[in-house]
């Protein structure tokens, strides 16, 4: 077991030696992580989804090969290849439970496409801001069914009123990303094969994919 060990972190350290050499590690590109259950967790580096395939606690995989790494030459005289594919399934606890995504603006834009819910322009970050539809100080809560995205000048009319006080209708009904959708909003740069493995789950709410 030790000898294994040791041999399996030195995998580890030439393939992040390889990674380095290569400036790889820079590469934008994720792994969409999957538990065994096959529910999208997280997204790894390639650094990362290369020592679960070396520590073999990738069970699965889907996609098409992000990368190939070569690594070492062993004892046959052959050369080890690793392929790095886009969705890995790991083995692992399944945490069970209701999904509960972290309310976060960047997050909360990205469900809204950058659109003012109000008035329906497109604005880039840093004219927006999260609107509480029924504002808190009336008992509205700061949660995802209660929050909207919303340009600073239609957040500055609505001011402490409901839509209904300040006569300015939503224009989409806010919801609460199923942990397919998160997934797609915490990543800007979703392969083509993670894509579709993603949205298949999408809800109707979410008609805003890019
Ligand atoms: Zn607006």
């Amino acid at each position: 077991m030790g000898k294994a060990h040791s041999q399996c972190i030195s995998i580890v350290i030439s393939i992040n030696t390889v990674l380095r050499r290569f400036g790889l590690l820079c590469v934008h590109a994720k792994i969409l992580r999957l538990n065994k259950a096959g529910l999208p967790v997280s997204w790894l580096t390639r650094e990362e989804t290369a020592t679960l395939l070396v520590k073999e606690q990738v069970i699965w995989s889907l996609g098409e090969p992000v990368m190939e790494l070569r690594g070492g030459i062993n004892r046959d005289g052959i050369r080890s290849m690793l392929r790095l594919p886009s969705i890995v399934a790991c083995d692992g606890k399944v945490h069970k439970g209701s999904f509960d995504p972290p309310l976060e603006n960047k997050f909360l834009f990205r469900r809204d496409k950058n659109i003012c819910l109000y008035c329906g322009g497109e604005y880039p970050w840093q004219d927006l801001s999260r609107d509480h539809v029924i504002p808190v100080s009336k008992g509205g809560s700061d949660s995802w069914t209660n929050v909207v995205t919303s340009c600073r000048r239609c957040n500055n009319r609505k001011a402490d009123r409901t839509p209904e006080q300040a006569n300015m209708e939503l224009i989409a009904v806010p919801f609460v990303p199923n942990q397919y959708e998160f997934l797609y909003l915490t990543n800007h740069a979703v392969l083509a094969d993670q894509m579709e493995f993603l949205s298949a789950r999408f809800s109707r709410n979410i008609r805003l994919i890019q």
